[in-house]
């Protein structure tokens, strides 16, 4: 109650108020020029520290898919495959997307894979970690945070590096909030839709990566977007108004053949 009250004395106060694509009102004072260069700079540090993959079969599919999906939420995007069996994918403010060649084995088809890609992408579309970043820090800590991301043993690089939604490569986990998961399975499914990926095979690939992430391969991925019992119904419900934005893509010839 009182975080609601502060939250709106904020927002009158530094007109720090906006709505989320699905009509949500969010609490963002983060400029979002600081979260895009917080976003480059954790990917450069990925890009460093983690094998990026060679394979050009994988780099194909992976860009195949992110394209058909990126044209619909608009911008320049870089996508890059990391040499990780792990079952993970992320995408950063700034419009960078990364997946682990352990979650292109996982899926069966280009479908499966667009539906945790178009997730992603709709976690960055609706701002989740300036939201993240906006509830748990001071206002004038933004220039500090970027630094910050560079040094994830700090505490404020931890708090950045969590915020951003790539806590788990460094050990540091901060899940993504039941209302953020919600938001980005439904607006997930649209713009997989709208790419012309079947939005049905959503659910398979949360079947699977939850049956997998009871196995013995390591899913980072779970532990950031934890799965809540209400997904699959969420998904279901939705089902037939991303089923008509996939009749209408496919009517106009939006028909991605991504293969791996
Ligand atoms: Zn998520």
């Amino acid at each position: 109650m009182f975080n609601k009250i502060f939250a709106l004395l904020f927002c009158f106060l530094l007109t720090a108020c906006a709505t989320s694509p699905t009509g949500r009102s969010q609490f963002i004072y983060m400029p979002d020029a600081q979260m895009n260069q917080m976003g480059l700079q954790a990917f450069d540090n990925l890009k460093t520290e983690k094998p990026v993959s060679k394979d050009r079969r994988y780099i194909r599919f992976v860009n195949c898919i992110a394209q058909a999906i990126t044209r619909e939420t608009g911008g320049d995007w870089e996508v890059v495959v990391f040499a990780d069996d792990s079952l993970n994918a992320f995408a950063l403010p700034g419009n960078k997307i990364g997946v682990h060649t352990g979650l292109i084995k996982l899926v069966d088809n280009q479908d499966q894979l667009a539906a945790v890609i178009g997730h992603e992408v709709a976690h960055v579309i609706s701002r989740h970690s300036n939201e993240r970043m906006s509830q748990k820090t001071a206002l004038n800590q933004g220039v500090a945070l970027v630094a910050a991301v560079s040094n994830p043993t700090s505490a404020l690089g931890q708090l950045a590096i969590s915020s951003l939604g790539i806590g788990a490569q460094y050990g540091i986990i901060l899940p993504f909030s039941r209302t953020h998961e919600s938001e980005a399975d439904i607006l997930g499914l649209d713009f997989m839709a709208k790419a012309g990926f079947d939005p049905r095979q959503s659910i398979n690939l949360w079947q699977k990566m939850a049956q997998a992430s009871k196995g013995q391969q390591p899913a980072e991925f779970m532990s950031t977007h934890p799965s809540h019992d209400t997904r699959i119904s969420d998904l279901s419900a939705h089902m037939p108004t991303a089923l008509e934005y996939y009749k209408q893509a496919q009517a106009s010839n939006k028909r991605p053949r991504c293969t791996k």
